[in-house]
């Protein structure tokens, strides 16, 4: 439906309809006018908002004529064209950053938790600037996240979680220590997920302390380090050193050598059950376990001729993984006499 840009200025004043709300409209040169709301104190960041996120001038509308627009025209508050906009917007592929990839697979690892989410694809899109963070697409049980939420700085724009941000945070082996990010950004996708059906208030407090729980837990800045026929893995999690020092020595992780070419262990987002020393991973590659106290373990015998990646979670039924470590290959042993020599 195209309107005349004079016809929202035709007959109607703050003046002339007595006691009625003033509206801001964003115009975009002539033809339909989309964002109309409230004027109130806070019109000037509304006015911005229109301006900077939608691209458009705003302008203010009496309240009868924003009922009679809204009765008979797809005419549509800011935020209601802000969720317009996110829908459409084009999907952005994930920052190659431990910080984007950590995010992304805790997220997900949270969602294949549950079986009502379990199904979920997550998308990441460049939205607006606004304030629309996620919007989940019923039909085609689409997640679609902002990807603001997958950059490190955006994140923490205007409100730090440490006091300083470790410099190494480019490597693909860097530290994380964001995971209040995954749960801000869960705590959104459910509310988007579940507004129709709101879940139980023990429900969720139970399910956000078991993510808690998994998050704190999570092997990060894993590291492999080449030895002659061997690699040393070493990793650390975001659990409190004063609670570390307290108990006897912590529960175990599970550490999995993969073979640079076994794919399969790669794109696994929980553990799934509790492994034991005699048991042999399915892929046929080699495991180790490692008290969290101490958070290292070598391997041995390896073949310098192939590469290896390390997948670490703790040693517990559906606990989350961390991101998959680069592939390194150990050194030849030949090095070992070279050593000795
Ligand atoms: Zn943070
Ligand atoms: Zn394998």
């Amino acid at each position: 439906m195209q309107l005349p840009i004079n016809a929202l200025a035709m007959g109607f004043s703050t003046k002339d309809v007595h006691g009625a709300h003033d509206h801001l409209v964003g115009r975009h040169g002539e033809g339909l006018k989309l964002a109309v709301l409230v004027l109130s104190r806070d019109s000037y960041n509304i006015a911005n908002t229109i301006r900077d996120s939608l691209g458009k001038r705003p302008a203010r509308l009496p309240d009868t004529l924003w009922q009679m627009l809204r009765a008979h025209s797809p005419i549509r508050t800011v935020e209601e064209e802000q969720q317009e906009l996110f829908k459409d917007a084009k999907p952005c592929t994930i920052p190659d950053t431990t910080f984007a990839r950590a995010v992304d697979r805790a997220l997900r690892a949270c969602f294949a938790l549950l079986r009502f989410t379990d199904h979920i694809q997550v998308v990441y899109i460049r939205g607006s600037t606004g304030k629309v963070d996620v919007y989940f697409d019923k039909g085609q049980g689409t997640l679609k996240i902002h990807c603001r939420w997958l950059d490190f700085a955006c994140m923490h724009h205007r409100s730090f979680c440490r006091p300083w941000s470790p410099s190494n945070l480019a490597d693909t082996n860097a530290p994380f220590f964001c995971c209040h990010v995954v749960e801000e950004l869960l705590v959104r996708s459910i509310a988007s997920m579940f507004k129709a059906h709101p879940t139980s208030r023990p429900a969720e407090i139970k399910f956000m302390r078991q993510i808690g729980r998994r998050l704190r837990y999570l092997p990060h800045s894993i590291n492999l380090k080449p030895y002659p026929g061997g690699i040393l893995v070493s990793w650390e999690d975001n659990e409190a050193e004063s609670f570390r020092t307290l108990g006897p020595s912590g529960p175990d992780y599970h550490v999995v050598l993969h073979e640079g070419n076994c794919a399969s262990g790669e794109t696994a987002l929980l553990h799934e059950k509790a492994a034991l020393p005699n048991e042999v991973m399915s892929c046929g590659c080699r495991q180790q376990f490692a008290r969290q106290t101490h958070r290292m373990c070598l391997f041995t015998g390896l073949s310098h001729a192939s590469t290896y990646y390390a997948m670490i979670a703790l040693n517990e039924g559906r606990a989350f993984y961390g991101v998959p470590s680069d592939r390194i290959s150990p050194r030849p042993n030949e090095d070992v006499k070279a050593t000795l020599r």
